[in-house]
């Protein structure tokens, strides 16, 4: 029999404080609802196409008690509790900002089943997004105390850090985080993850060139930063293997292999380069 997962999207649309300071750029702040609910709805795809049966614990953006939750959860037999979330730490963008993805599980859980499926998740959540990884924690927070089942909150980000917080309107970045937290989750309960066209992304071992003239840089690390500058690409020149593709503060590399093994990454921006 299939395997059931609870997917809870943290809080409400409106629910008090639960959004990123003001973005300038944007012209609002951003709701973490709004990230918690996309990568809810995406990991209830996938875990679907994967061969999991779901319930979504607050499937409208009304605020629903964590009680209402979690008793969801418990009356339904659900094998797992899944809460996504977006963390904060003092509201501001400015001041000390620290980024980077958490997960918890209730105390003295850390090394039984719920442990071994944050685990699980953090193996993927660390591989797939280029964040920092702060690690996995204890807290008594309701939806780990009071479901019958093995839970874990994840953390996927910081609202008041600048870049994180643009990251949570991503869908790349949305989508991607819903596919690390799957992988996990199929791990866990040793069930094959199905990927969603059927598996090869179709760039993956093809060769990817500069379309810009001029000089096109290209880094040895995931990051857009000058210091992270490994050379430069002619227009026509490119390397023969794509590894993989990254989000990248919210915009899409390819990471890449050289004829030597060498490991780079470059734009995945269709303006820059094509995949050939
Ligand atoms: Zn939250």
């Amino acid at each position: 029999m299939a395997y059931l997962i609870a997917l809870d999207d943290g809080h409400g649309m409106e629910t008090p404080g639960k959004r990123t300071p003001y973005i300038n750029s944007l012209g609002r702040s951003i709701k973490e609802n709004e990230f918690n609910r996309a990568v809810v709805s995406f990991l209830d795809e996938e875990l679907q196409r994967s061969g999991f049966n779901t319930l979504l614990v607050a499937p409208t953006d009304v605020d629903t008690s964590l009680a209402t939750r979690t008793n969801q959860a418990n009356r339904a037999g659900a094998d797992a509790y899944i809460s996504v979330h977006y963390n904060a730490f003092d509201g501001s963008f400015e001041g000390s900002n620290p980024s980077g993805i958490e997960l918890y599980v209730y105390p003295g859980h850390l090394n039984r089943e719920a442990g071994m499926l944050a685990k699980s998740i953090a193996n993927y959540l660390k591989k797939g997004t280029p964040q920092e990884f702060r690690g996995i924690k204890e807290a008594n927070f309701h939806v780990l105390r009071e479901t019958a089942m093995i839970a874990v909150l994840t953390e996927n980000g910081f609202m008041d850090h600048p870049d994180e917080a643009l990251l949570m309107i991503d869908p790349e970045f949305q989508k991607e985080v819903a596919m690390e937290h799957a992988k996990g989750i199929c791990d866990y309960f040793d069930v094959a993850y199905v990927p969603e066209n059927g598996g090869n992304e179709w760039y993956i071992g093809r060769r990817v060139e500069s379309i810009f003239q001029g000089d096109l840089r290209f880094y040895n690390q995931p990051s857009w930063a000058d210091s992270a500058v490994a050379g430069y690409l002619q227009y026509g020149y490119g390397f023969p293997t794509i590894l993989d593709r990254v989000i990248v503060e919210g915009s899409p590399q390819y990471k890449v292999e050289n004829s030597q093994g060498a490991v780079y990454y470059v734009t995945a921006n269709e303006t820059y380069v094509r995949v050939v």
